[in-house]
C-alpha cells in the first residue's frame, strides 16, 4: 500500500475544519480513506458479525493479519501475530479458541504503551447480521491508522498494538492477554483502549479512566481538538453504577491487573448492539476527527511519559 503524507491543510480539508485549528499540529501520516475502508470491510455482511470461531470471524482475522503485515508491525513474543487462547464465553459453554492479534513498533525506549481495540462482535441473531461497525470496527480502523502513522514517524516508546478477540464474551481476549503478557509487566506504562469511537450526535468523545489515573488527564486536558469536536472526561467513578465504564471494555482487564488505562469511546446510541450498527450509519466526519484526536493523544503521551 502506497503511503501518503497528509499535510495539515489537506487534512483540514478532509476533515472539513479550518486549517487554522490544525496548523500547529504535526504531520499525520495515514490515509483517512484507508481508515474508512478498514471499517467498511470489517463491517461487511461477508464478515457475518465476527462471532468468534465462525467463518466470517476468520475472514476478519485474515484481513487484519494482512493489514498488520502491510503496515510493517513486528510480531511480539514469538514469530507470529496470532496469540491463541481458550475461553468459555457467553454464547457457547464449550471451550472455544480465541485469537488476539499482536504487533509492535519498537521505540528508543523499551517502556511500552499498549494500544487496543476488539475485532470480534456478536454474530447473527434471528437471521440478521450484527455488523458491529462502531462496535468495534471503528476502534480497529483507528488503531491501524495510529500504527501507520508511527511506522513512518518513529515513537519514543515501544507501541504494542492488539486487536483483541472475544471482547463480547466477557473481555476474554484481554483477560488472556494480561495473564500471559508478551513483555514484562513493568515495561507497560499504559493501555490506550478504543471501543466505539465513530457515532456521536453530540460530537463528543470520552477519555475515560482519569478518575483512577489523574496523571493521564494532566497530559490530555489541553489537547488541541478539531473544530466542532469535544473531548471530555468521565464515566469512571464507581458511584456512577452502570454509567461507570471502568470494566465495560478491554481496558477493564488491564485495570484489574493494575496496569493504568485510558479508554476512548462514545456514549451508547440507538445502534448499540443492534443490526443497524452498520458502516452507513457511522458519522464519518466525527469519526475522522476522533481518529485525529486519539492519534494526537498518543503523540502527547509518547512525548510526555517517562522512558
Ligand atoms: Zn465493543
Amino acid at each position: 500500500m502506497k503511503q501518503f503524507v497528509l499535510f495539515p491543510r489537506l487534512l483540514a480539508m478532509v476533515l472539513g475544519v479550518s486549517s487554522l485549528s490544525l496548523s500547529s499540529c504535526a504531520q499525520q501520516m495515514y490515509q483517512p480513506n484507508q481508515v474508512l475502508r478498514d471499517v467498511e470491510i470489517l463491517a461487511a455482511d461477508s464478515m457475518g458479525g465476527r462471532l468468534p470461531a465462525t467463518e466470517g470471524h476468520l475472514k476478519a482475522q485474515q484481513y487484519l493479519l494482512g493489514r498488520f503485515k502491510a503496515i510493517g508491525l513486528k510480531p511480539v513474543g514469538g514469530s507470529q501475530y496470532q496469540h491463541t487462547f481458550s475461553f468459555t464465553g457467553r454464547t457457547s459453554k464449550q471451550p472455544t479458541n480465541g485469537v488476539n492479534l499482536v504487533g509492535m513498533i519498537e521505540g528508543t525506549s523499551s517502556k511500552a504503551i499498549v494500544i487496543t481495540a476488539h475485532y470480534d462482535h456478536v454474530g447473527t441473531r434471528n437471521g440478521q447480521i450484527f455488523n458491529g461497525a462502531d462496535d468495534d470496527a471503528s476502534g480497529i480502523g483507528a488503531i491501524l491508522a495510529i500504527a501507520t502513522h508511527f511506522q513512518k514517524k518513529k515513537p519514543k516508546h515501544t507501541l504494542i498494538f492488539v486487536a483483541f478477540d472475544a471482547e463480547e464474551q466477557g473481555l476474554s481476549g484481554s483477560k488472556a492477554f494480561v495473564e500471559r503478557l508478551p513483555v514484562a509487566k513493568e515495561q507497560i506504562l499504559l493501555n490506550v483502549n478504543l471501543d466505539m469511537v465513530s457515532i456521536s450526535a453530540k460530537n463528543e468523545l470520552y477519555a475515560s479512566g482519569t478518575h483512577h489515573y489523574p496523571w493521564v488527564k494532566e497530559h490530555l486536558q489541553n489537547l488541541k481538538v478539531p473544530e466542532g469536536f469535544k473531548l471530555t472526561f468521565g464515566h469512571d467513578r464507581p458511584e456512577q453504577g452502570p454509567d461507570d465504564w471502568t470494566f465495560q471494555s478491554d481496558h477493564g482487564s488491564f485495570h484489574r491487573a493494575k496496569i493504568p488505562f485510558i479508554y476512548f469511546g462514545v456514549e451508547d446510541h440507538p445502534h448499540y448492539h443492534k443490526e443497524s450498527d452498520e458502516f452507513k450509519n457511522i458519522h464519518q466526519p466525527f469519526y475522522l476527527k476522533a481518529v485525529e484526536t486519539i492519534l494526537a493523544a498518543v503523540q502527547t503521551l509518547d512525548s510526555k511519559l517517562p522512558q
